[in-house]
């Protein structure tokens, strides 16, 4: 389909990957761009911040990050951005139970070789039940997904606790798509569908080497602002866009804490329930917030580990990382820091209490994990982001059609990105569908559906990176 001319002004709603790639293919054309962003820096959750310690400079990502695609050109694109500040490094993570340390992802050999003779037994007679069982592998439910294709025992002791602690609901409320991309089931999927007629086809790979640069992922966001303001866009920050004036089918100008801007389209990535609420709609999509609870530690490392997966329900975070090992500069020299990932929501208790409480029970964890909290240096910070994961209830792919179909009145709004398309992807995949928006538009084709579908769930995105 064919949508009016192609626009001499676009809006872009948040200076994230999403939004900056989108900016970047639009100025490239001679497109007068101005992203509007409501942070004060840029880079959206694929940003850097910095800590002054005693000792010098921390950098903490918004929860780790690391560079994986298989696109090419957009690997190329960060090789360009970035360039000899790019490094490359492999990925080793465990997972922490119960007081034992197991790979990520699981694999059977490691498994017989870790787990206590009690879980062994447990999972090797549901493995056997299964296999000689007649029963089809359920797609009902995450806790139904996983139980029925590798039984209850490995169930209920890497995934149920994790799983709830992670989306704060019961993981039989929870959609089996988030399931279909939990790589840490890979190398047993391996296995059952060896040992299981129709658990799956196909080999997979995981992605064990990745890209990440010197001074933090956010150097990327900010190489590629810097870019996108050389092309001619203007970049306003501390701007939140609560509506947007529309008529006739369109949207004619955005609305700001700071004063309407008017445009020919629009290119968003604000959360997906929030652009339906500002266009007169309602939604009941959701996000689980993070908390990031970052610390200095008077030690050169803590673990070689990239990132520690805890299971146990009863600590705080779903993941413990050591930024230091991304790249050696995210800390001074004898020094490194941690980051635990604590989920929860705005307003809830580990959300708002104080962080000097959150450094005492952080201590405790870090001593169950056998990690010595006495080189805690007494220097932290927390950071927040209420919108860190889509929560892919049950309910969720009726929801998100609804708002799409919401969206679909006004012909020059796209929506983009993670929060925006409310899909648990990557940054590559953020940015190629802010890539995908920016193309829409210069070809003046409705390219919205594409873009909601793009690596959809049943995708594993971990898997197959060439980074
Ligand atoms: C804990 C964690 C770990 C991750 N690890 C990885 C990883 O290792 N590798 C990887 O590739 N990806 C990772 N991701 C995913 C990655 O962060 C996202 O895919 C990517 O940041 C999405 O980009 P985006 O532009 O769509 O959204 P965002 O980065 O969220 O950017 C959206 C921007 O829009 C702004 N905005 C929203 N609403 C408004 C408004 N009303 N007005 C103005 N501005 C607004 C926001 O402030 C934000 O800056 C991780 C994510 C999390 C939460």
């Amino acid at each position: 389909m064919m949508i009016g001319d192609v626009p001499r002004h676009v809006v872009v709603i948040g200076a994230g990957p999403a939004g900056l790639t989108a900016a970047h293919e639009l100025t490239e054309a001679g497109i007068a761009v101005t992203i509007l962003e409501r942070g004060k820096d840029l880079g959206g959750l694929g940003g850097t911040t910095s800590f002054e310690g005693l000792h010098g400079t921390y950098r903490f990502d918004f929860g780790g990050h690391r560079f994986i695609t298989h696109n090419a050109d957009l690997l190329r694109l960060v090789e360009e951005l970035v360039g000899d500040d790019l490094l490359t490094a492999t990925r080793h993570s465990v997972i922490r139970f119960g007081g034992r340390t197991y790979d990520y992802p699981l694999s059977l050999k490691n498994l017989l070789k870790t787990a206590p003779p009690g879980l062994i037994a447990g999972a090797s007679l549901d493995l056997a039940r299964l296999a000689l069982g007649r029963r089809a592998p359920s797609d009902d439910s995450f806790a139904a997904w996983i139980e029925s294709r590798f039984g209850r025992t490995l169930y209920r002791t890497f995934f149920e606790g994790y799983t709830a602690k992670l989306w704060g609901i019961d993981p039989r409320q929870l959609s089996a798509d988030w399931a279909e991309q939990r790589i840490s089931l890979v190398d047993l999927k391996e296995v059952a569908r060896r040992l299981l007629p129709g658990a799956g086809q196909g080999p997979r790979t995981y992605a064990r080497g990745y890209r990440y640069p010197r001074h933090g992922f956010g150097m990327i966001f900010q190489r590629l602002a810097e870019r996108v303001i050389r092309q001619g866009a203007v970049v306003r920050t501390g701007v939140t866009v609560n509506g947007l004036a529309t008529g006739g089918g369109r949207v004619r100008a955005v609305l700001t804490d700071k004063g309407p801007l008017t445009c020919d389209a629009v290119i968003s990535s604000v959360p997906l329930p929030d652009m339906v609420a500002m266009t007169g709609g309602a939604s009941s999509l959701k996000f689980r917030g993070l908390r990031f609870f970052n610390m200095v530690m008077a030690t050169p490392d803590v673990s070689p580990f990239t990132w520690q997966y805890l299971s146990d329900p009863d600590m705080l975070a779903t993941r413990l990382q050591e930024p230091r090992r991304r790249s050696p500069q995210m800390s001074p020299p004898g020094m490194t820091s941690l980051m635990l990932e604590i989920p929860c929501d705005p307003g809830d208790a580990l959300w708002t209490v104080a962080d000097d409480v959150l450094f005492e029970r952080a201590c405790g964890d870090l001593r169950r994990l056998g990690i010595d909290a006495s080189k805690a240096t007494g220097e932290y910070f927390s950071a927040r982001t209420p919108y860190a994961y889509p929560v892919m209830d049950l309910a969720y792919r009726a929801e998100r059609r609804r708002a799409f179909d919401h969206l679909r009145q006004f012909e020059n709004l796209i929506q983009c990105g993670r929060q925006g398309t409310f899909r648990y992807v990557f940054t590559d995949a953020a940015m190629e569908t802010g890539q995908m928006a920016a193309r829409g538009i210069l070809s003046r084709s409705d390219v919205r559906e594409a873009i909601y579908e793009h690596r959809n769930e049943r995708t594993v995105i971990e898997t197959e990176s060439i980074a």
